[in-house]
């Protein structure tokens, strides 16, 4: 799944990988120098300096392209031919949608604090600098090995268990513990898909909140009373810490921050290494007939059985294409969707009934595998 997961959703750290731990300690957003640098091949590694080499030189191979960036500009109204989505990822646009960018790369790469009195023994690793693939690359590729190798340890012992949950970084958290639905995939094997997207639900409903700003983003999580959501963050939690811990610049507009998250979870779901679809039915959605209906949820895949995988090379455009030209409703038409509720301020009411319908499970206690990416 490490590479999968990277091949699909982690492609943006193109910009946190090309750049140094120690020039760039504070910044955050991506420098248009920077996205420049990313529309250009990877491969030359020109630019990249010692702790930009590191990371990159291990993750060439599954580093690809701003797939996430490419299909919400398109859903925002960038026009492109189906299978040219990569298009529309430009200096301007980007720079235009910096912030609800920020916000659909968030869940790839989360900003938190390093433990201040235990600082991770791992070189490379700053507790005075917020921990972000940009400001850290070397830190950052470091947790994230360690966490690869120990949630298989972790799971083998527990495996009724997230490997990770309240009290680990956010890090191994969204890529290998608890929060993975933020991925639109399982906490483990064998949950059922009821059960993910039980919690992807509350998470959207947290996040369409925010993002019409009925919901406080100074008041802890644990006290806001979304469904369940204080199991995931019973600690002293804002939205404001969850979202821009070290990251001032973009706390005024958290709500683009939380519906780009959104779009994220959505997005992956469309991504063949983490839920499994049905063929897409032609059908209407049922409470909200305006839009299409997506292929039903067949299965959430969980990444257990996909470490090790060899499908780590898989061209992230490439699939992003055949997805647009192949598929209607297509990944980038409930982006669209959602982005279009967004702007109508939709209630949550609203939007779940789209939701609902983009995330119809076809059999509710179909256990989560490794789906077809497994060795
Ligand atoms: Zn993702």
């Amino acid at each position: 799944m490490t590479q999968i997961r990277l091949s699909y959703c982690i492609a943006l750290l193109v910009i946190g990988t090309i750049v140094s731990s120690s020039s760039l300690a504070f910044q955050i957003l991506p420098r248009i120098s920077d996205v420049d640098r990313q529309l250009t091949s990877v491969g030359s590694n020109r630019w990249l300096d010692g702790a930009g080499q590191l990371v990159i030189g291990r993750f060439a191979q599954m580093i690809k392209h701003p797939v996430h960036e490419a299909i919400v500009l398109n859903a925002l109204g960038c026009v492109v031919p189906p299978g040219d989505e990569s298009e529309c990822v430009t200096i301007d646009a980007v720079k235009k949608h910096q912030v609800l960018l920020y916000g659909v790369r968030w869940p790839d790469d989360p900003p938190f604090a390093l433990n201040r009195t235990s600082p991770p023994r791992i070189s490379g690793c700053n507790p005075n600098v917020t921990l972000r693939s940009t400001a850290q690359p070397k830190c950052w590729y470091g947790l994230f090995t360690d966490a690869a190798q120990s949630a298989p340890k972790r799971l083998a012992k527990q495996p009724e268990k997230p490997a990770f949950g309240p009290g680990d970084y956010l890090l191994y958290r969204s890529h290998f513990g608890d929060l993975q639905f933020l991925h639109s995939m399982a906490a483990r094997d064998g949950e059922p898909a009821e059960e993910t997207l039980q919690r992807m639900r509350m998470w959207a409903r947290f996040l369409w909140g925010i993002a019409i700003k009925e919901i406080p983003t100074d008041q802890y999580i644990r006290n806001l009373n979304v469904e369940q959501l204080e199991r995931l963050f019973p600690g002293d939690m804002t939205a404001t810490n969850l979202f821009a811990t070290g990251i001032v610049e973009v706390r005024k507009h958290l709500d683009e921050v939380a519906m780009g998250a959104l779009l994220h979870m959505v997005q992956d779901s469309f991504s063949q290494a983490h839920t499994g679809r049905l063929p897409e039915s032609g059908v209407r959605c049922k409470d909200i007939p305006r839009f299409l209906q997506p292929g039903k949820i067949s299965q959430f895949y969980s990444y257990a059985g996909q470490i090790g995988s060899q499908h780590d090379r898989e061209d992230t455009f490439k699939a992003l294409s055949l997805q647009t030209l192949q598929t209607q409703p297509s990944v980038v038409d409930a982006s669209r969707a959602f982005l279009t509720l967004w702007q109508e301020h939709a209630s949550w009411e609203q939007a779940e009934k789209y939701f609902n319908c983009v995330f119809d499970l076809a059999a509710p206690q179909a256990p989560s595998g490794p789906g077809p990416y497994s060795q």
